[in-house]
């Protein structure tokens, strides 16, 4: 079932998610190459063989890719940084013997449960309906534009 671009009026139109799906494409690539380079001291000659294989997206997926969930192993990271950076501040700044103890550990696990906490909110919470949003979402196959039919 297709529907009617509200911009140009096409009704070559499709889901978001079958774009995306089709876009997808499994690229598999032997390049082989044979270089020859005179040099000033006499030739030289390269021989390079290099395989790529990974996944290729097309410009119409890439527009088209899902909401991500958000990842847990960032959180961790992402405060022990701002730990240690909190660490460092206090013993640059502070004039007071008292405050220069080791404040990465606390910091850390504020920082983490505040940062666990927003990201498991964001996944159960957020991420379902965005989700929702963007299953609903066409494609216009004439100009682009993406909508939600009905609205
Ligand atoms: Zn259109």
């Amino acid at each position: 079932m297709s529907y009617e671009c509200p911009h140009c009026k096409s009704e070559n139109t499709n889901k978001l998610s079958i774009s995306y799906e089709n876009g997808l494409t499994q690229v598999k690539t032997r390049t082989a190459g044979i270089g020859g380079l005179l040099g000033l001291f006499g030739p030289a000659i390269g021989v390079g063989l290099v395989r790529t294989r990974g996944t290729h997206q097309t410009g119409t997926s890439l527009r088209a890719t899902p909401p991500r969930k958000k990842s847990f192993i960032k959180p961790f990271i992402l405060s022990f940084i701002v730990g240690c950076l909190a660490n460092l501040a206090i013993a640059f700044y502070s004039a007071s013997a008292a405050l220069k103890g080791n404040v990465t550990t606390e910091v850390f696990l504020l920082v983490l449960s505040v940062y666990l906490f927003y990201t498991w909110h964001f996944n159960s919470r957020v991420w379902p309906k965005q989700m929702a949003a963007w299953n609903g979402l066409f494609i216009c196959n004439r100009c682009g534009e993406t909508f939600t039919p009905g609205r």
